[in-house]
């Protein structure tokens, strides 16, 4: 079942990554049909995203104040992009009309081939859950609830209670492979309050991957970690890249953070820097 129209790409994409099935074979699923996928739409260009003329301002009448002023970037399938720039400089604002988060003043934002900023908020939604993983510098994870809980939370929202129900099994082997991926296989059952701040971002990293997103989008994972735990965060984006064949946007004010990436794309007074 898809919320998108039958003309829709993503529904395709969705669908040809397996729908209902078990974990592991979504994981192989996934790997083809991002090939499948990737030769019809766009051929010659490896762009996952990319996004034209975009601006955004806050405040309302008078007192608007500029952030994005025409920003044009293209993001690279399978690639590690680290958007930087200074405090204030609108890196968080880009990273979230990225996400449909928010919406810009104007501009075009396309992820694969299909214009994603003006969709209604219902197919946002939709690629939000099953197209996006989010990650930010708080973790967002519910106190009650232990790390495996808490992983399989977007699970359980989109998919209400019974259908959730049916795939809860294969959903926890998915979870705990996640946890296990993440280093927090024998923390299955610790609830936040008795993870350390690495040990709780990288449950936030577990959680954003449980819907077996393309594009994973990173708002400074590391800024609220020392460097020991930062590393070992960044360590972690890094191996699950690789292994998930993701695709990672991070930003970042951190230059020494954006070196890991495998490109660079600077946010200087609300334009991309060349
Ligand atoms: P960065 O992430 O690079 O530090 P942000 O994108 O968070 O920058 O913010 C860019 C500018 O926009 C800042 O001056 C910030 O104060 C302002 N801003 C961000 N969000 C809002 C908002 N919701 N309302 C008003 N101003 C905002
Ligand atoms: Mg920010």
């Amino acid at each position: 079942m898809s919320d998108v129209a039958p003309s829709n790409p993503l529904r395709i994409d969705r669908e040809s990554k397996g729908g209902n099935m078990p974990a592991t074979e979504l994981h192989s699923a996934k790997s083809s049909s991002s090939k499948f996928n990737s030769a019809p739409l766009r051929i010659a260009d490896t762009s996952v995203m990319s996004v034209s003329g975009l601006f955004k301002s806050y405040g309302k009448g008078a007192v608007q104040v500029p952030v994005l002023k025409g920003v044009d970037l293209e993001i690279e399938e399978g690639g590690f992009t680290a958007i930087i720039g200074q405090s204030g400089s609108g890196k968080s604002t880009l990273l979230h009309l990225l996400g449909t988060l928010d919406a810009p003043d104007s501009g075009e934002i396309y992820f694969r081939d299909q214009r994603i900023d003006n969709l209604a908020p219902r197919q946002q939604e939709h690629l939000r859950n099953r197209e996006f993983g989010l990650i930010f510098q708080f973790y967002h994870l519910l106190p009650e609830l232990t790390t495996l809980e808490n992983v399989l939370i977007p699970r359980m929202v989109q998919d209400g209670f019974f259908r959730y129900l049916k795939n809860k099994r294969s959903y926890r082997k998915r979870a705990i492979e996640l946890l296990e991926m993440v280093g927090l296989g024998h923390r299955l059952t610790h609830k936040p309050s008795q993870l350390s701040g690495g040990e709780m971002q990288r449950t936030a990293i577990a959680r954003s991957l449980i819907s077996d997103p393309s594009i994973l989008l990173a708002d400074e994972p590391t800024g609220n970690l020392d460097s020991e735990n930062g590393a070992e965060v960044m360590e972690t984006l890094t191996a699950l890249r690789k292994h998930e064949n993701l695709t990672v946007v991070m930003v970042t004010h951190d230059d020494q953070l954006a070196s890991q990436a495998d490109r660079i794309i600077h946010l200087v007074n609300g334009v991309v820097a060349t």
